[in-house]
């Protein structure tokens, strides 16, 4: 008798073989669905606004690669430009033109002054708190707990993303948030609260005058979206007094939020800027840039030394390029983003109140995050209320949807990333099987 596969089959088998040669099966820990449970889906392929794992199977999909393609996945104009660039050979070690104008293009969009290319969002924020140290000839460097910055040693500490689920009740006062991180590095990392501007006011006249720089996500992603407060964002600004940088981390927010990222939409006014995700179009890219005095510190100018094999690397510029060049050709892409996105979260908060299931929703543009807890005025504001969620009936909500078709974040403490070619059909798809997956929340605790 032959078996009928199950619609998992030949995603489980690659799990298994990826577990044998893979710490965990995975090669970046969120994806392997630790914290939601069941089998992490293995892609075959990604077109538009749909993933098609490895056992046939389409699924909407809300993650967008962690945010890069914004345009959907497969958009012709990136993979034109990858296959004109591949024509001319895939790396040099020698600088090209392409690097000249993605740097012109980025300047421009976002008004810094000078910008390097990484290869990585974490290299971007690494060199930028090496830059800041040098520039400024100070030591500390303060960040927000709940913000991720990518896994550099120094940024390891109180961090958000897949050390808020995997390291559960690992975080404390300027903990390391990973095995193998010297205590010593962790102490030159001060950590404050998001949105609370009395605390970084407090810490900053404490300690100010020893702080290079102040890293901070100008929108969160990475502890699910959290919205940032005017106040905030003015004490953020008044570090800036005491010689601090103010290293804005918009490597999920960069060109995502607007086409000068949360900067333009905020009013920000950060000294330095990191990016990545979206900077490459799919391909493996990050940059930081900012106050012309400051980058001319990096080394073949200054001393501050940084570099990379493949920093530049003709496709990933390609690829970044293609992006840059289509969102800013389409001037309603941004509102269209919003406009679907606000009606996920309206439509989502309808669907729990029916169901009875309390959530709050943070959406911002195309970032939203369905945190499952009552938050005061339904509005997560930090670390700590985000922490309180029901992480078990988001993870069961989480299956429902997958087993329905929507590929959703696998952990409640990430945004969702919505793309330009999710249109009005997905819209119907995705509140049709969230209507389900609360419904199915309901049975289960009635039961
Ligand atoms: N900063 C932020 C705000 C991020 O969201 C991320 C990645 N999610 C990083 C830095 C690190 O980027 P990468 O994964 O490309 O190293």
């Amino acid at each position: 008798m032959t078996q009928t596969p199950s619609k998992t089959s030949q995603s489980e088998a690659l799990f298994a073989r990826a577990r044998t040669v893979t710490p965990g099966g995975v090669n970046s820990p969120v994806r392997a669905f630790k914290s939601v449970g069941g089998t992490p889906r293995f892609i075959r392929e990604a077109h538009g606004a749909y993933l098609t794992d490895a056992d046939g199977t389409r699924y909407i999909d809300y993650i967008g690669s962690w945010g890069p393609m914004i345009l959907g996945h497969d958009h012709p104009a990136v993979r034109e430009a990858i296959s004109d660039a591949l024509q001319y050979g895939t790396s040099f070690g020698a600088p090209g033109e392409r690097e000249v104008q993605l740097a012109e293009l980025v300047t421009r969009l976002t008004g810094a002054g000078k910008v390097r290319f990484t290869s990585s969002g974490t290299e971007a924020t690494m060199s930028a708190l090496r830059l800041a140290r040098g520039f400024t000839g100070r030591k500390l460097i303060v960040k927000f707990r709940g913000n991720y910055h990518g896994h550099a040693d120094g940024l390891l500490v109180e961090a958000g993303s897949g050390l808020m689920t995997n390291m559960d009740g690992q975080l404390g006062e300027s903990a390391p948030s990973s095995a193998g991180v010297p205590e010593e590095y962790a102490s030159l990392t001060l950590v404050s609260e998001y949105n609370d501007p009395a605390a970084l006011d407090t810490l900053m006249a404490e300690r100010g005058t020893d702080v290079a720089a102040v890293i901070f996500e100008p929108v969160v992603g990475n502890a699910g979206v959290l919205i940032p407060t005017p106040e905030f964002l003015a004490a953020l600004h008044r570090v800036q007094a005491v010689g601090a940088l103010l290293i804005a981390d918009e490597v999920m927010t960069g060109f995502r939020l607007s086409l000068n990222g949360a900067t333009g939409l905020l009013g920000l006014k950060p000294d330095l800027t990191c990016w990545g995700k979206i900077i490459g179009g799919g391909l493996p890219v990050g940059a930081y840039g900012g106050r012309s005095d400051v980058m001319d510190f990096v080394s073949p100018q200054g001393p501050v030394y940084q570099a990379g094999t493949l920093s530049g690397n003709p496709l990933a510029m390609a690829a970044g390029l293609a992006t840059l060049r289509a969102l800013e050709a389409d001037a309603g892409i941004y509102d269209g983003l919003e406009s679907y996105t606000s009606q996920l979260a309206g439509g989502l908060k309808t669907l729990a109140a029916e169901a009875g299931v309390p959530i709050s929703v943070n959406q911002i543009g195309s970032m939203l995050t369905p945190f499952f807890v009552d938050a005061p005025h339904g509005t997560v504001r930090n670390y700590a209320q985000a922490a309180r969620s029901d992480t078990a009936t988001f993870g069961r909500w989480f299956q429902e949807l997958l087993a329905r078709g929507i590929y959703w974040a696998p952990s409640q403490f990430e945004s969702i990333f919505v793309s330009a070619s999710h249109t009005p059909t997905e819209l119907d798809a995705t509140l049709e099987a969230a209507r389900a997956a609360f419904g199915s929340l309901k049975t289960t605790s009635l039961a």
